[in-house]
């Protein structure tokens, strides 16, 4: 891990946990040395250092994000400069049809019936080293079909887009929670303790 410096609190990470596989996420941000938090309503995303946004169903998480009001809390947190870090149906919820975080629309199950679920080893700009892939599972994934000058592309699978950040927010097309290979956390939390740091200093 690059420089924590001593006297930096543990950072409180926030799941949203309304529906998807929160769980695995908290696990392995508890791990990695995070406070975490699930997030189910407006007041749980108050004092966040960092959100993560699962998978599951985005239509599922679409009704419970309004029910809830959480849309303008977290379209806040992410203006803030929050780091966010969204995978699978998580990558859908933070496009342009859904909170409008990312300059992205997100293609929802892009790969088709034929290939519902796959596994393929990628290598990610800025997470993974040269010659180290990660093995990525893709279940229903979807796919980045169109993208603004922000955002940065990470991965690509077959020339389709499958990880990306602009700015403060990452995400991902597959589920990094369910494998032992914690790189896209640790990623993650790498931006949440720089931020930390630097409002600290
Ligand atoms: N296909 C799901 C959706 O459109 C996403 C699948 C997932 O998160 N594993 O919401």
């Amino acid at each position: 891990m690059s420089g924590v410096s001593a006297d930096s609190r543990e950072p409180l990470v926030g799941v949203l946990a309304l529906q998807g596989d929160f769980a695995a996420h908290a696990r392995m941000l508890a791990a990695l040395g995070a406070a975490v938090r699930e997030v189910r309503v407006p007041a749980d995303v108050t004092g966040l250092d960092g959100l993560v946004i699962p998978g599951g169903e985005s239509t599922t998480m679409t009704l419970g994000i309004a029910r809830e009001g959480l849309g303008d809390p977290l379209r806040e947190l992410a203006g803030a400069g929050v780091p966010l870090l969204g995978t699978c149906a998580g990558l859908i919820m933070l496009d342009r049809d859904h909170l409008g975080i990312l300059d992205v629309t997100a293609h929802r199950n892009a790969f088709g019936r034929q290939i519902r679920s796959f596994e393929a080893d990628l290598e990610l700009t800025g997470i993974t080293h040269p010659g180290t892939p990660l093995r990525a599972v893709f279940i229903r994934a979807p796919w980045v079909a169109d993208h603004g000058s922000a955002v940065q592309i990470l991965a690509s699978v077959d020339d389709h887009i499958v990880a990306v950040r602009q700015a403060n927010v990452i995400a991902v097309s597959f589920h990094p929670e369910i494998t032992g290979d914690d790189r896209v956390h640790a990623a993650f939390l790498d931006l949440v303790r720089a931020r930390l740091n630097g409002a600290a200093g």
